[in-house]
C-alpha cells in the first residue's frame, strides 16, 4: 500500500500535523496535484466516484501519475478539462484519452498546430467522446459539487495570448472551495477577482508561480487558506521568490517541485494535505 505523509491539517486553524496516513475509502473530495514537472495536471475525485482530470502535463508522466492515483485497474475518467492549448497542459492527454474511458472533454474552444493537439482531436473523434467548449458563467453540477467556469469570456477566444483565454474555475463542495487558475496572467486575474464572492480554501496558483501573476490585488480577494504551485525545472524563474512570499502572507504554500505530488483531502469539514512519501 502506498504511504502518504500528512503535512498539513486545518479546520479553522493553521495546525501542522505530521503523521503517516493510509488510504481510507472514499473521502468527500480528493484533489491530486500531480508532479508533472513544469506543467499542470490535477485530478479531482468526488464521493460517489466521479473523477475530473484538469490538464495533462507535458508528457507521459501524467499517465504514470494517474496510474498511481487510481490504481492499475481503474480506467474511467468522467470529465477532462483542458484549460488551454499549450504543450505543458496537454502533452500527456493523448495517451490518457487513448487508454482511459472518458465521459466528456471540455476545453475553451482553442486550436493549435501542435502535433500533440492534433492527435488528441483525432482520438476524441475516433472514440466518439463528447466535446464541449465552455465559457464564463457555465456551471457543472454533481451532487453537492458545483463547478463555476470563471473564464474565458467568449470575446477572448482567438486572442493572441493563449493564457489570457484559459479556462479558470471555482469548485465548491460543502464548506470548501478550490480555485483553479491555470496560467492566468494579471489581466485575467483582475477579472476573476471581480467574479469571486469570497475567500477560497485552496488556490491552484496561476502560471506555475510566475512573478507576473498572483498579484496582491488578486490574492487579497482570493485570500487562500492554502496554495499549490505546480512547477518543475524551467528557464522562466518559476516560481518567483516574490510570488511565494506574497502567497505565504495568506497561508500555507506547497510546491510540486519540492514535495512531489500533493494530495488534498476534504472530509468531515476538514482539509488535510499529504505529500507522497518517497
Ligand atoms: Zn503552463
Amino acid at each position: 500500500m502506498k504511504k502518504w505523509l500528512l503535512i498539513f491539517s486545518a479546520a479553522a486553524l493553521f495546525d501542522t500535523v505530521l503523521l503517516i496516513w493510509c488510504l481510507t475509502p472514499s473521502p468527500a473530495l480528493r484533489a491530486d496535484f500531480f508532479d508533472v514537472g513544469e506543467g499542470d495536471g490535477e485530478l479531482i475525485s468526488l464521493r460517489g466516484g466521479v473523477r475530473i482530470l484538469i490538464d495533462g502535463g507535458r508528457d507521459g508522466v501524467l499517465l504514470q501519475e494517474l496510474g498511481r492515483a487510481l490504481g492499475p485497474l481503474e480506467k474511467r475518467i468522467d470529465l477532462i478539462i483542458l484549460t488551454h492549448c499549450q504543450l505543458d497542459h496537454l502533452g500527456g492527454l493523448y495517451e490518457t484519452v487513448d487508454r482511459y474511458e472518458i465521459g466528456a472533454f471540455i476545453y475553451n474552444g482553442c486550436d493549435s498546430t501542435l502535433g500533440e493537439w492534433q492527435n488528441i482531436k483525432n482520438e476524441l473523434v475516433q472514440k466518439k467522446i463528447s466535446v464541449y467548449a465552455v465559457k464564463a458563467g457555465d456551471v457543472i453540477r454533481y451532487t453537492s459539487a458545483e463547478i463555476t467556469i470563471l473564464s474565458p469570456d467568449t470575446a477572448l477566444i482567438g486572442s493572441r495570448n493563449e493564457n489570457e483565454e484559459a479556462i479558470t474555475f471555482l469548485l465548491k463542495y460543502e464548506k470548501t472551495s478550490f480555485l483553479f487558475m491555470s496560467d492566468a496572467p494579471p489581466d485575467l486575474e483582475r477579472k476573476i477577482a471581480g467574479r469571486l464572492s469570497g475567500p477560497v480554501s485552496v488556490l491552484k496558483v496561476s502560471h506555475h508561480g510566475s512573478r507576473f501573476s498572483s498579484t496582491p490585488e488578486f490574492l487579497s480577494k482570493a485570500n487562500p487558506l492554502l496554495s499549490v504551485i505546480e512547477v518543475g525545472k524551467n528557464n522562466y524563474g518559476h516560481p518567483a521568490t516574490s510570488t511565494v512570499a506574497e502567497l505565504l502572507k495568506y497561508g500555507e504554500v506547497y510546491r510540486t517541485d519540492l514535495s512531489g505530488t500533493i494530495k488534498i483531502i476534504f472530509n468531515d469539514g476538514k482539509l488535510n494535505v499529504f505529500q507522497r512519501k518517497g
